[in-house]
C-alpha cells in the first residue's frame, strides 16, 4: 500500500497522494477503502486520520479520468463515503490545504474534521454546470446552516477555513503541525470516548425555509437566467430540509446525473478543458527554457499601456512606462491611480496594497532607463511607422535576451520583427481591454519567434493570472479577424431591415455580454473604421455596408462623443435608440434600393454566430490557430461569448454542422448578401461529411 497508509501508535493515517491536486482517481479511491479495511482489521488501531499530501487535501474528482472508463470503476465515490461514515472506528479528516468538490464531500462523511487555518474549502461543481453529487447539498447545510451552505454551493467559490471556524464544519482549527495536531485530536476522541457522530444525524433548523429559498431562487434567476445548475443546487438543498437523509441523497444524485447530461454542463466542461489545453503548443517541449521576467517596460501610456502596466504591478513585477512626453505619462499615471482608487472605494483593494502597487510603477522618457528590462511590451498608436520607430529604438538599447513584444491588434508581427536585428526575440502579446482585468492573452508567434520566447510569454501569462492562446500571424489574429466578419454581418443586418438595438438585443439574449453596436460605440466608430480601411486595401477587398462610414461622417464616434449607433446622456453609458441613426439607415436603404424586411431573432443570431464559425474554420485550415478549442477560449475570455454555450466552435457542433451548412447556403441565396461571405470553409464541409466534430479539431494532433 506504500506511503498511503501509515501507523502512528494507535492512529492509522491514510494520505491522499495523487499529484498535482490529489484528484480522487480510481487508484486513490481504492487506496482509501483498502486503508480503512487494514485499519479496521487491526486491533491496535483505534482511530483513522485521512489527510492529503502536498498543497492539497483533494481538489475533487480526477478530471483526467472524466472521459475514461476509470471514472465509473469501483470503488465508487459513494462507496468510499459510505465506508468512512459507517466505520466503527472514528475517522478524522485533517484538511491540510485546498479541499474541493468530492474532496470536501469525502471530508463531510468523516466523523470529525480538523483543519489548518489556511485551508480553503469549496464546492465548485456549479462552475461546470453541475450540482454536487456525493452528499454536499445534504451534509453542508447541517454543518454550516442553510444560508452559508447555499452561498458556497451556488457560487462555487472556495472559502477560507478560518472564516468558518465558528461553524460545525470544523471541530478544531489547528495552528502549527496539522498532522501532529490531528493525531492528538484523534487520541483525545478515543480517550474521551467521544463516539462516532454522523453529519446525517444533525437536524437542520431553519424556520420558514420556503421564503428564504424563494428569495434565493429569484436572486439566481436574475443573475444567471440561462443556467439550470444553480437552481438545481437550491432544489437539492431544499431536499436536505424536507426529505429524509437517504432520500435527499438520492434526489441530489438524480439531479447531478440530469445536469451531467445537459448541454450547458457539456459546454462548461469543454470550456474548462479548452482552457487547460491552450497552454500546450505541440512543437514547444514542456522543458523549453523560460526566460526570467523580473522587470518589465511598457511603451505607450495610453489605454492599453496603463492597463498592461497595472497587470504587471498587480502580479508584483516592477514596470517602467515610456511615452513621448511628460503630459502623456502624467495622464497615464492619473488613469492608473483613478482605477486603483475606485478599487479601494469598492473594498477590493487596501490602501497599503494600492501604495505598494503604485510604487512598482515608474515612468520615463528615456529609452536608456528601460534597457535592462527583461521584457518590453509596446502599446503605441496602431500605425506601422510609429511601431517601426519604437522597435528600432528597442533593438538599439534593450539588453540581449530581452523579449520584445507588441500589443498590436492587427499589424504584421513579421514586419515588426524585421525592424530589429533580433526577430527571434519578437512576438505579439495581444492584451484585451481593460488589460488589468481581461484574462485573455493572444500570444502571436512570428515566423522567426523562438520557442523560448513563446514559452516565456506563456509563463508570464500564468504569473499575470491570464490564459494564453497562441496565434500565428494574420490580419487581426484569431479574435479580431473573426470579429471583423461578425461586425460586417451585423451591419448587413441593418441594411436589410434591423435596428442596432434589435441586433444587440438578439445576441445579448443569446448570452453575449454586449451586442456589436454597443461594442463599436465603446471602442469608437472611428477606430473601427480606421482598421477597416486597411482591410479594404486587401487584394480581394470585402464588401462592407457603408452605414459605419455614414455614421462617422455624422460625427457619431461612439460614447466618447456622446453619440454613436446610440444616443448617450451625459455621465451615463446607457444607450438610447437614435432617431438620427434610424433616418440615416433608412435613407441608405432607399439609395441602395433595399426593401426592408422583418428579420427574426433566430436569423440575427445565426448570421452573427455562423459568421464567426466560418471564419474560425478558415483560421484552422490556415494553421493560424492550433485547435478549435483555442478559438473557443479566445471568444469565451476575450469577447464575452456565453460560457455555457462553450464558444463558437463548440456551439456549431451542438447545432450540427449539416444544419450550419444548410443555413449558410440559405443566407447566401439572400439577394443582398455578399456572395463570398457565406462560401463555407472547406473544413466545415469535410467534417460534416465525415461526421466529425469541429470543436475537437486539432485536439489530438
Ligand atoms: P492610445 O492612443 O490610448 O495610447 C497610445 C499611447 O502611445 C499614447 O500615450 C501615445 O502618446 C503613445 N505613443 C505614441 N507614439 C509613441 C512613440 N513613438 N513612443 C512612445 N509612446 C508613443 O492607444 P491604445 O488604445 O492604448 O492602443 C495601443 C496599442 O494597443 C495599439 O497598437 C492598439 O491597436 C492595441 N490594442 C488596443 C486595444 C484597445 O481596446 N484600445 C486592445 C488591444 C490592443
Amino acid at each position: 500500500m506504500g506511503d498511503a497508509y501509515r501507523l502512528h501508535g494507535m492512529i492509522a493515517v491514510i494520505t491522499i497522494d495523487n499529484p498535482p491536486v490529489n484528484g480522487l482517481s480510481q487508484e486513490v479511491r481504492k487506496s482509501i477503502v483498502d486503508g480503512l479495511e487494514v485499519a479496521l482489521s487491526d486491533d491496535a488501531v483505534r482511530a483513522i486520520v485521512i489527510t492529503g499530501a502536498g498543497d492539497f487535501f483533494s481538489a475533487g474528482a480526477d478530471i483526467r479520468e472524466f472521459t475514461t472508463p476509470k471514472a465509473g470503476a469501483p470503488p465508487h465515490l459513494h462507496s468510499v463515503i459510505c465506508a468512512i461514515e459507517e466505520s466503527p472506528k472514528p475517522v478524522i479528516a485533517a484538511i491540510n490545504s485546498t479541499c474541493l468538490g468530492a474532496g470536501l464531500e469525502l471530508a463531510l462523511a468523516c466523523h470529525y474534521r480538523v483543519s489548518s487555518p489556511t485551508a480553503r474549502v469549496g464546492q465548485p461543481e456549479v462552475k461546470l454546470g453541475l450540482c454536487p453529487g456525493a452528499g454536499a447539498t445534504q451534509r453542508l447545510p447541517r454543518l454550516l446552516g442553510l444560508e452559508k451552505a447555499l452561498n458556497m454551493i451556488v457560487t462555487g467559490n472556495p472559502v477560507n477555513s478560518k472564516t468558518l471556524s465558528r461553524t460545525r464544519l470544523f471541530d478544531s482549527i489547528i495552528e502549527g503541525d496539522l498532522l501532529q495536531g490531528a493525531m492528538e485530536f484523534a487520541e483525545r476522541v478515543v480517550a474521551e470516548k467521544q463516539g462516532l457522530p454522523r453529519v446525517r444525524d444533525i437536524k437542520i433548523d431553519y424556520p420558514n425555509h420556503e421564503a428564504y429559498l424563494q428569495f434565493a431562487r429569484n436572486r439566481i434567476k436574475a443573475s444567471a437566467p440561462n443556467l439550470p445548475a444553480p437552481q438545481r443546487c437550491v432544489d437539492a438543498l431544499e431536499a436536505a430540509i424536507t426529505k429524509p437523509f437517504e432520500e435527499g441523497l438520492q434526489y441530489e444524485f438524480d439531479l447531478f446525473l440530469q445536469l451531467m447530461g445537459s448541454l450547458q454542463s457539456r459546454a462548461l466542461v469543454h470550456a474548462f478543458f479548452a482552457e487547460r489545453n491552450s497552454a500546450k503548443v505541440p512543437d514547444i517541449a514542456p522543458d523549453t527554457r523560460v526566460r526570467d521576467i523580473r522587470k518589465a517596460a511598457v511603451i505607450g501610456a495610453g489605454t492599453m499601456g496603463t492597463g498592461i502596466s497595472m497587470a504587471f504591478a498587480n502580479s508584483n513585477i516592477p514596470v517602467t512606462i515610456l511615452d513621448l512626453d511628460q503630459e502623456a505619462l502624467d495622464r497615464g499615471i492619473a488613469r492608473i491611480s483613478t482605477i486603483y482608487e475606485e478599487s479601494i472605494r469598492n473594498g477590493k483593494l487596501g490602501r497599503d496594497e494600492c501604495r505598494r502597487r503604485m510604487s512598482l510603477i515608474s515612468t520615463t522618457l528615456d529609452y536608456n532607463a528601460i534597457a535592462d528590462s527583461d521584457i518590453a511590451v509596446e502599446a503605441v498608436f496602431e500605425d506601422i511607422r510609429v511601431k517601426q520607430g519604437v522597435f528600432e529604438r528597442l533593438d538599439a538599447v534593450m539588453k540581449p535576451g530581452a523579449v520584445l513584444a507588441t500589443n498590436t491588434s492587427t499589424l504584421d508581427i513579421n514586419r515588426i520583427a524585421g525592424f530589429t536585428k533580433r526577430p527571434t526575440d519578437v512576438a505579439g502579446a495581444h492584451f484585451f481591454s481593460p488589460a488589468q482585468v481581461m484574462r485573455l492573452l493572444e500570444v502571436v508567434r512570428g515566423d522567426a519567434t523562438s520557442p523560448e520566447v513563446i514559452a516565456t510569454l506563456f509563463k508570464l501569462a500564468e504569473r499575470l493570472r491570464k490564459t494564453a492562446v497562441v496565434s500565428r500571424v494574420c490580419d487581426g489574429f484569431i479574435g479580431n479577424r473573426m470579429m471583423e466578419q461578425y461586425a460586417r454581418q451585423a451591419e448587413f443586418l441593418l441594411e436589410e431591415g434591423c435596428t442596432p438595438e434589435q441586433v444587440d438585443r438578439a445576441i445579448e439574449e443569446f448570452g453575449f455580454a454586449m451586442g456589436p453596436f454597443r461594442v463599436a460605440d465603446l471602442v469608437g466608430n472611428d477606430v473601427v473604421l480606421h482598421i477597416r480601411r486597411r482591410w479594404g486595401d486587401r487584394e480581394a477587398p470585402y464588401r462592407y455596408s457603408e452605414t459605419a462610414e455614414l455614421l462617422c461622417a455624422m460625427g457619431r464616434l461612439g460614447q466618447k462623443t456622446g453619440r454613436g449607433w446610440y444616443d448617450y446622456r451625459s455621465g451615463s453609458r446607457h444607450p438610447f435608440p437614435s432617431e438620427a441613426v434610424e433616418q440615416m439607415v433608412r435613407r441608405h436603404r432607399e439609395e441602395k434600393g433595399i426593401m426592408p424586411r422583418t428579420i427574426d431573432r433566430e436569423e440575427i443570431v445565426n448570421r452573427l454566430v455562423y459568421a464567426l464559425v466560418n471564419e474560425g474554420s478558415r483560421i484552422l485550415e490556415e494553421g493560424i490557430a492550433l485547435r478549435a478549442s483555442d478559438i473557443d477560449v479566445v471568444f469565451l475570455m476575450g469577447y464575452g461569448f456565453p460560457s455555457w454555450r462553450g464558444g463558437p466552435m463548440f456551439y456549431a457542433d451542438t447545432v450540427g454542422l449539416h444544419t450550419v451548412l444548410f443555413r449558410m447556403r440559405r443566407f447566401a441565396s439572400n439577394p443582398h448578401a455578399d456572395p463570398g461571405f457565406w462560401r463555407p470553409a472547406p473544413l466545415i464541409t469535410a467534417l460534416a461529411s465525415e461526421g466529425n466534430r469541429l470543436s475537437e479539431w486539432g485536439l489530438r494532433q
